[in-house]
C-alpha cells in the first residue's frame, strides 16, 4: 500500500530523511516513534506529498508519489490526515467542516454529504455537536471531528501526526478509542504518537526513527520488551 525505497528528503542543505526503506501493507497499523526532530512528521507528509522527496522512490498503491505526471489531488483524496492542532475551519459549523470536501472534491450534493457527515459524527460519538462551532467543543471533541472529516472522504489510508499531543490528559483516551476502532475495522494507518500504550496495544509494527533514519522496525511485543538499538532503549527509558 505504501512503499518507501531509499527515500531521501532534504530541506535545502539539511538532510532530514536518510535512505528510508519501509513497506506498509493494506490494513496495517504502523506506529512511528522517536525523538523530536527525528523526521517523523516529514515522513508522514511525504506520503501525501505535502513535502516532496528529493531522492529514491515512494509509491502509494500503484501511484508514484514523486512522479510529475501523478495527479496529486487524486492521491490526496485517498489519504486522510489528522494533525496535532485539529485544523478545523473555526467559522464553519462542525457539519460544514465535514461536508466541505465531499461536496467540493467528490461533487456530492449537500444532502448526500450531510448524510455521510452525520454517519461519521455518530461513529466518533458526537452526532449531537453537528450544528456547533469548533470553539464550542472540547479539544477531544474537535479532534474527533477532524477524524470524522478525514473519514468522510472514504480514504484508503489515514495518517495521524501526534493526534493527542495537544489534548488535556483526560481527553486523550476518547481520541485513541476512535483510532482503535478504525484500526480494528482494517484501516491502513500510519500514526506518529508518544502514546506507548496505544503502540503496544494497536500497532502491528513499531518504527523507531532517529536523526532522519529508521533504526528499528519490530512488532510491539519485540520492540517494547527487547529493543535492539541502544538509541531505542534510551528513548524508551525516557518515555516509559
Ligand atoms: P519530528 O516530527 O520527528 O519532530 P520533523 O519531521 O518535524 O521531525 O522535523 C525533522 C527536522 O527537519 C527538524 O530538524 C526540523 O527542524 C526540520 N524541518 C522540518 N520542517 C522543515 C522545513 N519546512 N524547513 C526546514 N527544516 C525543517
Ligand atoms: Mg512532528
Amino acid at each position: 500500500m505504501i512503499s518507501f525505497q531509499q527515500v531521501d528528503k532534504h530541506y535545502g542543505e539539511f538532510h532530514v530523511l536518510k535512505g528510508i526503506n519501509l513497506e506498509i501493507s493494506q490494513g496495517e497499523v504502523v506506529v512511528v516513534i522517536g525523538p523530536s526532530g527525528s523526521g517523523k512528521s516529514t515522513l508522514l507528509r511525504c506520503i501525501n506529498r505535502l513535502e516532496a522527496i528529493t531522492g529514491g522512490n515512494l509509491d502509494v498503491g500503484n501511484v508514484k508519489v514523486n512522479d510529475k505526471k501523478t495527479d496529486i489531488n487524486k492521491l490526496r483524496r485517498d489519504i486522510g490526515m489528522v494533525f496535532q492542532h485539529f485544523n478545523l475551519y473555526p467559522h464553519k459549523k462542525v457539519i460544514d467542516n465535514i461536508t466541505l470536501a465531499p461536496m467540493k472534491v467528490l461533487g456530492l450534493s449537500k444532502s448526500e454529504a450531510e448524510t455521510i457527515a452525520k454517519y461519521y459524527l455518530k461513529k466518533v460519538g458526537i452526532e449531537e455537536k453537528a450544528n456547533q462551532y469548533p470553539s464550542q467543543l472540547s479539544g477531544g471533541q474537535q479532534q474527533r471531528v477532524a477524524i470524522a472529516r478525514g473519514l468522510a472522504m472514504k480514504p484508503k489510508i489515514m495518517l495521524f501526526d501526534e493526534p493527542t499531543s495537544a489534548l488535556d490528559p483526560e481527553m486523550v483516551g476518547e481520541v485513541l478509542d476512535v483510532m482503535k476502532t478504525l484500526a480494528h475495522e482494517g484501516m491502513t494507518m500510519v500514526v506518529v504518537t508518544h502514546e506507548m500504550g496505544f503502540a503496544k496495544e494497536v500497532a502491528d509494527r513499531v518504527v523507531f526513527m532517529d536523526k532522519g533514519q529508521i533504526l528499528e522496525v519490530a512488532s510491539p511485543a519485540e520492540f517494547f520488551t527487547n529493543p535492539k538499538e541502544a538509541r531505542a532503549r534510551q528513548f524508551l527509558n525516557r518515555v516509559l
